[in-house]
């Protein structure tokens, strides 16, 4: 099956591993093209006008690929952007279970950065915001694609592409369709950043929450009535030591109290405050014993009241057998090109998260290498395009 597969494919593609790259290497220009044409269509989750004109630019742009585009409208997001790519007729591959390409064209930051950070190439790296994470892994997509259809006239199997809007803020729009989706495929390969600069790829993240602790004191003039407040800020001072404790990095987990908002005035005893705590964590099954140490805090000082909000958002990515076949796989096509592909656990989450939860074979960090998500220096390495967009490509026509 395996071998007659590959003789048609090579009967119409470049025959080796070595002319395929060749190709890549022949696309950069395009390549860095297609990433600085996304990167110049500014996307911030938090702005639906915006986001929405980025999903109708790829809609288009992927149709004109041959996909089949479908919007998922989102209330407060932008919509939610699915194509898919039917496999040969001529083979049996058209029968086989989509592979999900899944990632998200929002990024961080706000609609008018474009106007300080600009588009630029620099010693061969691109720089702009959201370049790394995650607009060169759409473009890898895009090529990725078009060369599979260079090379064979057809996609050799059926390839769902899902972006999503609201990656980069919890994924509120677009996890159940990611979920739905990933329960029809075979696997799951994510195109976030790869990691470090060796282009790792991500077999396990960490579990990602947020809660919120809100105390309700009793407010009191500060000069003339001190006896008679209870400081919602001084019950939230020891509240946070002890949520300072959950704490336990030889576990993998980390608690970090992150904002804090208190008071009104410095001669009023607060009569609220709160407290923002980013949580992560390292095992499913830890999920549920943090949830409730949260829930379990007890005030110390009886007038206080204490509000839990918010809970684990994304469950760890764990490097399951699933996980672990698929990096060997792309550990052997790489290897094809004389590449040692790494693999990474990294604290942050995607979505990732979600499919690999579910016990889908997922991969992630398929993406650009580079550096500064999020940052103002945020860039990806040119070079690194052609190989890691024919990992792609070899991964969608072997899983
Ligand atoms: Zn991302």
């Amino acid at each position: 099956m395996l071998n007659g597969k590959k003789i048609e494919q090579t009967a119409q593609g470049p025959a080796t591993m070595v002319e395929r790259l060749r190709y890549f290497v022949r696309q950069r220009e395009r390549m860095v093209e297609t990433t600085r044409e996304l990167v110049e269509i500014e996307s911030p989750s938090d702005n639906k006008p915006a986001a929405d004109r980025m999903a109708a630019f790829l809609a288009a742009k992927f149709e004109k690929l041959g996909g089949q585009a479908q919007l998922h409208r989102a209330q407060e997001f932008g919509d939610n952007l699915q194509i898919d790519f039917a496999g040969s007729a001529r083979t049996q591959a058209a029968k086989r279970k989509p592979i999900l390409l899944l990632g998200h064209y929002d990024t961080v930051y706000p609609l008018g950065t474009f106007a300080n950070m600009p588009c630029k190439i620099e010693s061969g790296r691109l720089h702009g915001p959201g370049v790394l994470d995650m607009k060169s892994g759409i473009a890898l997509i895009f090529h990725a694609i078009e060369a599979l259809q260079a090379w064979h006239g057809e996609l050799p199997r059926p390839v769902t592409v899902f972006l999503v809007s609201d990656e980069e803020v919890g994924s509120y729009s677009s996890r159940k369709i990611t979920e739905e989706l990933a329960k029809k495929s075979s696997g799951v390969l994510v195109l976030e950043p790869a990691a470090g600069a060796r282009g790792a790829v991500k077999t396990a993240r960490k579990g990602v929450g947020e809660y919120t602790l809100r105390v309700k004191g009793v407010a009191a003039h500060a000069g003339l009535d001190p006896g008679k407040g209870h400081s919602a800020i001084l019950e939230l001072a020891r509240q946070i030591t002890v949520i300072a404790k959950l704490n336990n990095l030889a576990q993998g987990i980390s608690v970090n109290p992150g904002i804090l908002h208190g008071g009104t005035r410095t001669n009023v005893v607060a009569a609220e405050a709160s407290v923002a705590v980013d949580v992560r964590i390292k095992k499913a099954k830890q999920a549920a014993a943090i949830d409730r140490k949260f829930r379990a805090l007890k005030p110390f000082d009886k007038h206080c009241r204490l509000e839990i909000m918010g809970g684990i958002n994304r469950l760890p990515m764990e490097r399951t057998a699933g996980v672990a076949a698929l990096y060997q796989q792309a550990r052997k096509i790489a290897g094809e090109m004389q590449w040692i592909l790494e693999e990474a656990a990294v604290g942050g989450g995607s979505d990732g998260n979600f499919t690999a939860g579910m016990g889908i074979p997922t991969l992630d960090g398929l993406g650009g290498v580079g550096e500064g998500a999020h940052a103002v220096h945020e860039y990806i390495v040119i070079s690194e395009l052609p190989r890691r967009a024919l990992l792609l490509a070899a991964m969608i026509e072997r899983e």
